[in-house]
């Protein structure tokens, strides 16, 4: 029996693919129990940092690697202790060799609020472009898996819904969202050619709102506006007339999602949400109401481009990954909310 978070020879590391399988000749380690190493671009970021979490309970070796522009320290700081957990201070959309063996290259390192790459355009298009060839780059030359962080963003302002992945998208290129949309449909296509030209062992997954712990307080995103707001008494500030959908995914759910996909043999995008619709008003009701608020409404410009419906087919996931939003939107706001409040406690906000 292998010990909890570690694969044995020959065991499947997740037993509902029959096709996995772990290519010993190219693993980090091999003594007895087989260790893998895995390099998670924007590994201190929101979705970053709970992965290195999930691989490193998986038994991973866990290199993070992050520039900090929005990436946090206080997103990793418990996991620094952990002896098979490193963070390395680069830009990957910059060189970088690695002498050790690496078994996945995760890359998730992007701006990704619309408040953060309005602030930090160009960055936005480095790391979409530059930083996914680079990262792709460290996959070809150590054999690796690789899974690319895509976005819902690439449907742009969808005219499909709920959307498929068949659909391609409705992108304005010269908005103020298209350095984000532009560059990640930019990534997608690159890691496309590395898989048909290279046989590189890659998988793209195309990510809709997600949320939970360790969002950036500040990073202008609607689930943190909303429940700073609400629990300052603060008032809320609805864009346009809260007619306005999205499907809100909790993180952990995400992660299993990613999890999953990166040791099957699939190689098409695959969306990972919660298809669970609602509008801005009502989201803002509902938290309203769970953090027993006070605050009143208002209405704010709709930023341009926003889009007016999003919500994920997840078809291609649960016939390839057999995967399902499990945590629904009360529960998962409730785990986010204490989480803001006592970071807010801590920081004098409260
Ligand atoms: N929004 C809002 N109030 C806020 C922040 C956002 O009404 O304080 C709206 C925003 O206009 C959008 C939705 O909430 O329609 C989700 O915005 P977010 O920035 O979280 O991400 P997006 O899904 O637009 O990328």
């Amino acid at each position: 029996m292998a010990a909890a978070g570690t694969i044995a020879k020959g065991q499947e590391a997740f037993p509902l693919r029959s096709f996995f399988r772990i290519p010993t000749e190219r693993c980090a380690h091999s003594l007895g129990e087989i260790l893998l190493r895995t390099l998670i671009t924007g590994g201190a970021g929101f979705i970053g940092s709970h992965l290195c979490e999930r691989f490193l309970a998986e038994g991973h070796d866990v290199i993070a690697l992050d520039n900090f522009i929005t990436g946090n320290r206080d997103n990793v700081e418990h996991l620094m202790s952990h002896p098979k957990f490193r963070v390395m201070v680069h830009d990957i959309s910059e060189p970088i060799e690695f002498h050790e063996l690496i078994d996945n290259v995760l890359h998730f390192a992007s701006p990704a609020s619309p408040v953060d790459y309005l602030e930090f355009p160009i960055q936005t298009m480095k790391v979409g472009a530059l930083g996914t060839h680079v990262s792709l780059g460290i996959a070809k030359k150590h054999k690796a898996r690789y899974l690319l962080a895509s976005t819902s963003e690439v449907y742009g302002d969808p005219l499909v819904h709920p959307q498929t992945e068949a659909y391609w998208g409705n992108v304005n290129p010269i908005g103020m969202r298209g350095v984000y949309d532009e560059a990640k449909r930019y990534a997608e296509a690159l890691t496309l050619a590395y898989y048909r030209q290279h046989k590189l062992d890659a998988h793209i997954i195309r990510i809709f709102n997600t949320y939970g712990e360790r969002m950036q307080l500040n990073d202008g995103r609607v689930v943190p506006n909303f429940i700073y707001q609400a629990l300052r008494g603060d008032p809320m500030t609805i864009y346009g007339d809260g007619s306005q959908t999205r499907s809100f995914c909790y993180v952990t759910d995400l992660v299993e999602g990613i999890y999953r996909l990166l040791f099957t043999d699939f190689h098409e995008p695959v969306n990972l949400g919660n298809p669970a619709e609602v509008t801005i008003k009502e989201f803002a009701e509902e938290i309203h109401k769970l953090a027993h608020s006070k605050s009143v409404y208002i209405a704010k410009p709709l930023p341009l481009d926003d889009p007016k419906k999003r919500k994920p087919d997840i078809s291609r996931a649960i016939q390839v990954l057999g995967w399902e939003p499990k945590v629904g939107r009360e529960e998962g706001l409730r785990r986010t909310m204490a989480y803001f409040q006592q970071k807010m406690q801590k920081t004098g906000k409260l």
